[in-house]
């Protein structure tokens, strides 16, 4: 999508938990998304790519003009580099751009092996100039930098780097030092540096507080989520290479929900120039319809402090939930995957690649076989009278919970 604008403007990067969030991403305009394999990632419980879907999440992204990077960030110990080389070559051979890492040995490793170009994963915990020069001399050609970070010290970085930098723009944070945590370890058995954080920090903690202090303070180690929308002419003018959404494990709504706001905002800036829209609130409230927490700048503009906790259970403000994605279209029908289950004659909400989002009533429910129905069932394929902007992987919302 970038290029089809006058200027460059940073690559905006979503995750890709799966292959239909993949695709979902690209078409609501990532320019690149990034992927785990079956080894290596720091997400041990997303739907991980075996090569074969790998092929595929290639060759759909680069026909969409869409890169591919994939994760391998975990930190091994010597037993995990068996076959380390061997995947690298093979993920060169697919066609994947790029592989973030945070290892120094399993750069050092993708490198001698010919392995696709190194980005530095966030877990490197890069948060300065004389650090990433060093990077840039091992070969790295990018740095994911810190989330501690400011986007000053991104344009610093980058002045005296000369590397591309990338920076988060949106989603959950890491309490910890970008993933330098072992609470999941201790409290789960679980190993957060190789892909097994249980969210402990998440979790509700009695602190030996007075209960009215205790009441304020249960969740103090649970960051707010980030959201940059507001300081996106900060990351172009910082000169950001790459704007990153958080979110592998997240559901199939946000990854097309919050790819298509930020995709809209920076498509208004290449045209127009600057981020002074009247569809600043527009896009915030898209922003509210996915599940987050409350939202946060962290450290973009001043370091994150205790206005950055988020003290409390984890969602809040989902005003719509999916009712399902369009999965193939007929000559008079979508048809749609039910994720939420709807009724007859219920508001529901097209949410097209671009431009406004449309109401519609479902006025006419059939199953596949054209036998009416009243109520729908998760799981379910459901036809819908067609309506214009339907296509495949085009979300249809519910606006009840
Ligand atoms: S438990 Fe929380 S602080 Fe620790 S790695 Fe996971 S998200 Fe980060």
């Amino acid at each position: 999508m970038t290029k089809k604008l006058n200027f460059p403007i940073p690559e905006l990067l979503a995750p890709a938990g799966s292959l239909e969030k993949l695709k979902t991403a690209v078409l609501y305009g990532a320019s690149a998304v990034y992927l785990g394999g079956q080894r290596y990632g720091l997400r041990a419980a997303a739907d991980n790519f075996n090569r074969e879907q790998m092929i595929m999440a290639v060759q759909f992204a680069h026909a969409h003009g869409a890169k591919v990077h994939v994760v391998l960030n975990a930190f091994l110990h010597d037993s995990d580099f068996v076959g380390l080389s061997e995947y690298a070559k093979d993920l060169r051979l697919i066609g994947v751009d790029s592989v973030i890492v945070s290892d120094l040995g399993v750069i050092q490793t993708v490198i001698a092996a010919g392995g696709p170009e190194v980005h530095l994963s966030t877990q490197a915990s890069c948060l300065n100039a004389s650090a990433a020069k060093l990077w840039k001399a091992m070969g790295v050609t990018r740095v994911v930098l810190g989330r501690e970070a400011s986007l000053e010290d991104a344009k610093a970085i980058k002045l005296a780097s000369g590397l591309e930098v990338e920076m988060f723009v949106h989603g959950s944070m890491c309490m910890a030092f970008s993933g330098h945590c072992v609470i999941s370890n201790y409290t789960q058995g679980r190993d957060s540096n190789r892909g097994g954080c249980a969210h402990s920090c998440r979790h509700e903690y009695r602190i030996g507080l007075s209960d009215s202090e205790q009441e304020k303070n249960s969740f103090f180690m649970s960051s707010k989520d980030l959201e940059g929308l507001r300081q996106l002419k900060g990351y172009v003018d910082a000169g950001v290479d790459s704007l990153k959404i958080e979110g592998r494990m997240k559901s199939v709504h946000y990854a097309g929900t919050v790819t298509r706001v930020y995709a809209e905002a920076l498509a208004h800036y290449a045209e127009h120039g600057n981020f002074l829209s009247d569809r600043l609130e527009e896009w915030a409230s898209e922003l509210r319809k996915v599940h987050h927490r409350a939202y946060t700048e962290a450290s973009l503009i001043k370091p994150a402090d205790e206005s950055s906790i988020h003290n409390g259970r984890d969602s809040e403000g989902v005003e719509s939930a999916v009712a399902g994605p369009i999965v193939a279209l007929t000559k008079d029908a979508m048809v749609i995957e039910v994720r939420k289950k709807f009724r007859l004659g219920e508001e529901l909400e097209l949410v097209p690649f671009r431009g406004k989002s449309q109401t519609f009533t479902a006025n006419r429910l059939r199953t596949l076989s054209d036998n009416p129905l009243e109520e729908t069932k998760p799981g379910s394929l459901v036809k819908i009278d067609l309506i214009p902007g339907a296509a495949e992987h085009v979300l249809v919302r519910s606006t009840g919970i």
